[in-house]
């Protein structure tokens, strides 16, 4: 079976045949592109509007690199200029921009459920992409971490994943986590202080471990996650100095994982707190790689979900 995608809000929707589609997909954009083809005009005259309400670097960036190299018009809503500040509905902003024709609204929200609320109230065909909401889903990551360690090792049901850091907050975990259960790998654990770990059963078919020496031992990918202050309540903010002797990928650290294993963080990282930079900066990160694939996996999504 296979879903044919209108919209992206979590990966929990996707089989794995739909999302070995999409990375097939991002895979043959990223060799068009190795090969000197950077754009495509499979979404020429299409019209896509990046509606960020948090703060993106990476997100923000690729999603329109993505839509502009498959000959889109992009717009990014301006929210600092935006009526949001006069006090208008997330409804009403919705309304409003839909008749202004798009195609696509890629959005990011700090509170979960902001795209499929936009899903379920759109009167449009618009088709909506989840960029991101609260500690819920972050759909293209968990596919570009998918199609970064795919490259390197393309069997996934050999494989054993840590996933290390403040998993409860993390819209990225739990994207990742539906991706590389989907896609069948062998184990997955996931680490970090009790205070940010998910309940157990949360996360059925995954180990939950509080020792990052153990959850780390012959890994062959280990993914990063920063401490989303943003979405924590101050009392369990641990001490900096501490949760790095704990809990930070350091070299000797590494060296426990299989030789070779891909070191991945979805950014923005935080030198010294979840990550030594000798380890950020090293032979084995794949940080850079993961960037790279954020295109080719949005670019994939983008001419997905607008039919071409
Ligand atoms: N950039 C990722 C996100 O938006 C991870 C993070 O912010 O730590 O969820």
């Amino acid at each position: 079976m296979s879903t044919h995608l209108h919209h992206l809000i979590s990966l929990a929707e996707l089989d794995a045949t739909t999302i070995g589609r999409l990375l097939d997909r991002a895979e043959r954009m990223r060799e068009a592109s190795l090969h000197g083809t950077r754009r495509l005009d499979l979404l020429a005259g299409r019209t896509v509007l990046n509606l960020f309400f948090e703060p993106s670097t990476r997100t923000r960036t690729s999603f329109e690199l993505a839509a502009r190299r498959l000959g889109a018009i992009v717009v990014n809503f301006d929210l600092a200029r935006s009526s949001t500040n006069k006090g208008e509905t997330l409804l009403d902003t919705l309304h409003t921009l839909e008749a202004m024709h798009l195609d696509a609204i890629v959005v990011r929200h700090r509170e979960t459920g902001t795209p499929a609320f936009m899903v379920r109230h759109a009167m449009s065909g618009v088709s909506i992409i989840n960029a991101g909401d609260g500690n819920h889903a972050h759909p293209t990551q968990g596919l570009l971490d998918a199609l970064t360690i795919r490259q390197h090792h393309p069997d996934f049901t050999k494989l054993r994943v840590a996933i290390c850091g403040d998993i409860r907050h993390s819209r990225v975990a739990r994207s990742d986590i539906h991706a590389l259960c989907t896609m069948g790998v062998r184990e997955l654990r996931l680490c970090g202080p009790a205070s940010l770990l998910p309940e157990t059963s949360e996360v059925p078919g995954c180990q939950v471990l509080e020792d990052f020496d153990a959850a780390i031992e012959g890994v062959d990918a280990v993914i990063m996650l920063r401490l989303q202050k943003e979405r924590m309540a101050a009392t369990l903010l641990p001490d900096e100095a501490s949760y790095f002797q704990q809990y930070g990928l350091t070299p000797e650290r590494l060296a426990r994982a299989a030789p070779g294993c891909l070191v991945m963080h979805p950014g923005p990282i935080n030198r010294g707190i979840e990550i030594d930079p000798a380890v950020a900066d090293g032979a084995q990160s794949r940080i850079l790689e993961q960037v790279g694939n954020g295109v080719f996996v949005r670019m994939a999504v983008l001419a997905e979900a607008l039919g071409r």
